[in-house]
């Protein structure tokens, strides 16, 4: 089942003279189940590309749909809904609160939302990244790794319908990147997350179910389990 779909969807910005077109009629489904990497220099378009998926930027034309909703006829009130509930984030940078310690960082998101906290999903998420002994660790008492994986609880434990990862291996060594992807490949499969990450790096796009190339805005290559040397 597709989770979320762009339709036709055009993005530019500036106009006359200096208009970029960051998104240039892009189709696209992704599928539960699935982890999809997105790739592609610098500027061809990918962080607009998920700002657009999650409602985080306004499409020129074109539609974005999640779970079978508008997303681009949404008001703010309604994209607000829509991302406390089906949609998750991970970031490069982790984006923990520094003060709170890593389970308050994970039940952070519910709190705001004032939803309630599911402690068996909790604990079973937390045993999947490995942190049972982490949890009364404040961000800067943990790894990179750890920290990452952090966020990753704190975007599964809402259950959204899809997750959307910007470079989440980024600032991680290799060791760490692996780890962080493995769980994230491990939450595909056995809850059926669509998962969709930016990466620069061809290893962590070679852990993906499928690699999406852009190139100015368009999508110039949508292989399923390409091979790492397909990726390069
Ligand atoms: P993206 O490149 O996905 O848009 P950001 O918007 O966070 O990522 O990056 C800001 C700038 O940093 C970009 O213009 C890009 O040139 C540079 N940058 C980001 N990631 C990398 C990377 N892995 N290697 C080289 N440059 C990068
Ligand atoms: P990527 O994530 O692949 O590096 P981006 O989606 O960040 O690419 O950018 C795609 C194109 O849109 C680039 O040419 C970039 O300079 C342009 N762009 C992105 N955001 C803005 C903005 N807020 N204003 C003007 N141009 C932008």
């Amino acid at each position: 089942p597709v989770v979320a779909r762009a339709s036709d969807l055009c993005k530019r910005y500036g106009s006359g003279e200096n208009e970029v077109v960051a998104l240039d009629h892009i189709d696209v489904e992704f599928r539960r189940g699935q982890l999809t990497a997105i790739m592609g220099p610098s500027g061809s378009g990918k962080s607009t590309l998920m700002h657009c998926m999650a409602g985080l930027d306004t499409p020129t034309s074109g539609t974005v749909d999640v779970e079978g909703l508008e997303v681009s006829s949404m008001n703010q009130k309604q994209l607000t809904r829509l991302r406390r509930k089906e949609i998750g984030f991970i970031f490069q940078s982790f984006n923990l609160v520094p003060t709170l310690d890593a389970e308050e960082n994970i039940l952070l998101p519910l709190q705001i939302a004032k939803r309630p906290i599911d402690r068996d999903w909790f604990r079973k998420i937390v045993r999947v990244v490995g942190l049972e002994n982490r949890l009364d660790h404040r961000p800067s008492q943990l790894s990179g790794g750890q920290q990452q994986r952090v966020a990753c609880a704190r975007a599964m434990m809402q259950r959204p319908s899809v997750i959307f990862a910007d470079e989440p291996t980024g600032n991680l060594d290799s060791r760490s990147s692996r780890e962080v992807l493995g769980f994230l490949k491990q939450s595909v499969r056995e809850y059926g997350q669509s998962i969709v990450m930016v990466t620069h790096d061809p290893r962590a796009a070679s852990f993906a179910d499928r690699v999406l190339v852009l190139a100015d805005g368009r999508i110039t290559h949508d292989m399923e389990h390409p091979s790492y040397e397909s990726i390069l």
